[in-house]
């Protein structure tokens, strides 16, 4: 079960594990803001959502952004295909891995099975395929709000 961080001002900042987030009101970096009602974890409600005590800067905190995944870019892209504009399960790396191509936000969108399959481990010129969008880095607080 994820716990939403959110931040003094109450802006979603990122997810974290059960036991991160307990481990923030441990150390009374955070307080319980919701929790699921009549359960406890040791002497604490069981969080859904924990609160920064103190504001935290999100630009220079994250300035790295957060941390890549699959289910990242299906996310950040609506689960839309890249090349059609189709429903997307799948993520495909416009360099592909074949070639040297990484794990990157910029590198990586959300793709439908019959895209990803005719592009294979070719670029998109290669493939004569076009990109509806430039791959960019989510924010933290774009990918909490989904
Ligand atoms: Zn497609």
């Amino acid at each position: 079960m994820d716990v939403l961080v959110i931040n003094a001002d109450l802006g979603p900042l990122h997810r974290v594990s059960l036991r991160h987030a307990v481990r923030m009101l441990v150390r009374r970096v955070a307080e319980v803001h919701e929790a699921t009602p009549d359960r406890l974890i040791g002497v604490y409600p069981v969080p859904t959502v924990v609160r920064l005590v103190r504001y935290v800067v999100t630009k220079w905190r994250y300035s790295a952004g957060p941390a890549w995944s699959r289910q990242g870019v299906l996310v950040r892209d609506g689960r839309v295909c890249a090349y059609c504009g189709g429903h997307a399960s799948t993520v495909d790396h416009v360099l592909p891995r074949s070639r040297g191509g990484r794990n990157l936000w910029t590198n990586t969108v959300a793709a439908c099975d019959g895209c990803n399959q005719r592009k294979g481990d070719r670029t998109p010129a290669e493939a004569g395929m076009v990109l509806r969008f430039e791959p960019a880095t989510p924010s933290w607080a774009s990918l909490a709000r989904r």
